[in-house]
């Protein structure tokens, strides 16, 4: 007796190869059979007219801040995301040391505004992290061991401090976290030079684990910061994942295929790497870190402290003349940086920086100063800094995985408010839409290859990203011409089109024709002493 007999839909396999019409059976959470599956179900699905294909891998996100408050997962799993990769960035809710639990959620702020945080290793975080909709894979944060061990120290650690780094590192790695996560682009993880990140690239490679990296510059040196994570594939034989891979800023619009070209020959060189990347124009950042780093050396308060002084205004309206902003290069006007998420100034959600200034008839840079000093430094914004050439050259290139940056938030509750990023809801259903069926980017069994089995090698997924037999069951259904993104800019907070989506997690339904039914069926992925994961 199966489980769930799913019949006559249209299965891609997730190895990119075309769909083949046929039946899916699922017993005891794996699927059975793939075919002509004959037999009684206990319950049997119609997908007459629907695509069927694993589940989406979602390989980079930051849930982890909001799973905990939203576990049914809603606005990723009516994307048909199974699977998300947490920890990115640097920065992850654990380890949060004996008496450093405040500098973690200070610094977390403009992330993980509504998560409660508390002492916590990363063993006791991986086995208490609680039930939810998705298969979730934990990744460490640099940023966050070096915030436990140096504080926001402008140096290179100590032999000592660098020891504790990695008896921590090896404390995740151990409790079988996927890998460790970089975020160089912001302070203090921007504070460690090459040599720090390979003496942890050589830990990683003897746990088996992924170097997963937020460049040090996805602007006016994105290739040379390209070329700095090939180095760490090349001399630590670890996988590297570019994650959120873009070219911001006008001055680098165009860079993405020189990028693409860089990271195909590394591959040829025999080194494991590959990047990913989300359909949108428009990034979204903690408002402080489109700052000159130095702005926020010693911490919130400190820079709090300093943004008061019309000399560091001074200073700052310089360094964003000759620059354009930290790690988002030039924009064309302030009216591309949008307040997205205010803790404490909710109300400004939805202006531009520009119209802030305009209303005050201040200058920009002071009123964005004004702005942060008011929301005690927790802004998040979106910038429209990338090229939709960039995005479309990403979108076909098979190098270029599919990962939202986002998380899983909902229309109601405390993740329901702000105007978060529209690729929260909407990124794999856009890629498919809009890349896919509208434009002809790409076949629609290469874009799933790239959100499935091709994501699934990437994290070394031992039973997932596949239609085969005595793979774990996690399914999406859907109709190819009714799956569209419906999430905006101003209006962020709406799931796909698509009446007839379902979504099965581990066997269990999650999502049944776009209704969410509750269960949470999702578990904690961890990485064997083999390197492999599941
Ligand atoms: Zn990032």
């Amino acid at each position: 007796m199966h489980d769930i007999l799913i019949r006559g839909g249209t299965l891609f396999d997730g190895a990119g190869n075309p769909g083949v019409r046929g039946d899916l059976a699922i017993v005891g959470g794996r699927i059975a059979a793939i075919g002509e599956a004959a037999g009684p179900a206990r319950k049997t699905i119609d997908a007459g007219g629907l695509a069927l294909a694993p589940g989406f891998i979602d390989i980079k996100t930051h849930s982890d801040f909001t799973l905990p408050i939203n576990p049914k997962a809603e606005s990723k799993v009516r994307q048909g995301v199974t699977t998300e990769i947490v920890g990115h960035c640097g920065f992850s809710a654990a380890p949060a040391l004996p008496g450093k639990v405040a500098l973690l959620k200070d610094y977390l702020s403009p992330s993980a505004p509504w998560l409660p945080f508390r002492e916590t290793s990363f063993p006791d975080y991986l086995a208490s992290f609680p039930a939810t909709a998705v298969n979730a894979g934990m990744l460490v944060g640099h940023n966050t061991l070096r915030l436990m061990v140096m504080g926001m120290a402008e140096r290179a650690p100590s032999d000592a401090e660098l020891q504790q780094m990695i008896a921590l590192l090896e404390d995740a790695l151990g409790a079988g976290a996927l890998g460790l996560s970089s975020g160089l682009f912001t302070p203090p993880g921007s504070y460690a030079q090459a040599p720090e990140m390979i003496a942890l690239g050589h830990v990683l490679k003897r746990y088996r684990a992924g170097y997963f990296t937020h460049l040090r510059d996805e602007s006016n040196k994105v290739l040379e910061a390209v070329a700095e994570a090939i180095d760490v594939a090349a001399q630590c034989g670890v996988h590297v994942e570019i994650v959120h891979f873009k070219c911001s800023g006008t001055d680098n619009w165009g860079k993405a295929t020189k990028a693409l070209a860089m990271i195909a020959d590394a591959k040829a060189r025999g080194f494991d790497i590959d990047c990913d990347a989300y359909p949108y124009e428009a990034g979204s950042n903690p408002l402080k870190n489109l700052l000159p780093p130095w702005v926020q050396a010693g911490g919130v308060e400190a820079m709090l402290a300093r943004l008061v002084a019309p000399e560091t205004r001074e200073r700052i309206r310089a360094d964003i003349a000759r620059d354009g902003l930290n790690n988002w290069g030039r924009i064309a006007s302030w009216d591309a940086v949008t307040i997205s998420i205010s803790p404490h100034l909710p109300q400004f959600s939805g202006r531009t920086i520009a119209s802030l200034a305009a209303a005050q008839a201040a200058d920009p840079i002071d009123a964005l100063c004004d702005y942060l000093i008011a929301d005690r430094g927790a802004t998040r914004v979106l910038v429209a800094s990338i090229a939709e050439d960039d995005i479309r050259t990403l979108v076909a290139s098979p190098h270029a995985l599919v990962g939202s940056d986002g998380n899983c938030v909902a229309p109601y509750g405390v993740v329901g408010q702000g105007l978060p990023h529209p690729r929260f809801y909407g990124t794999f259903p856009r890629v498919l839409s809009r890349y896919v069926r509208e434009r002809k980017v790409l076949p629609l069994a290469a874009a799933l290859h790239k959100m499935t089995g091709a994501t699934a090698r990437a994290l070394k997924l031992k039973d997932r990203g596949l239609l085969r037999e005595d793979y774990c069951a996690d399914i999406v259904i859907f109709d190819p011409d009714d799956f569209v993104d419906r999430a905006t800019y101003a209006a962020p907070h709406q799931f796909p089109s698509g009446a007839r989506t379902t979504v099965i997690v581990n066997g269990t339904l999650v999502v049944e024709n776009a209704i969410h039914t509750g269960a949470l069926p999702g578990r904690v992925l961890r990485r064997d002493a083999s390197g492999a994961v599941g």
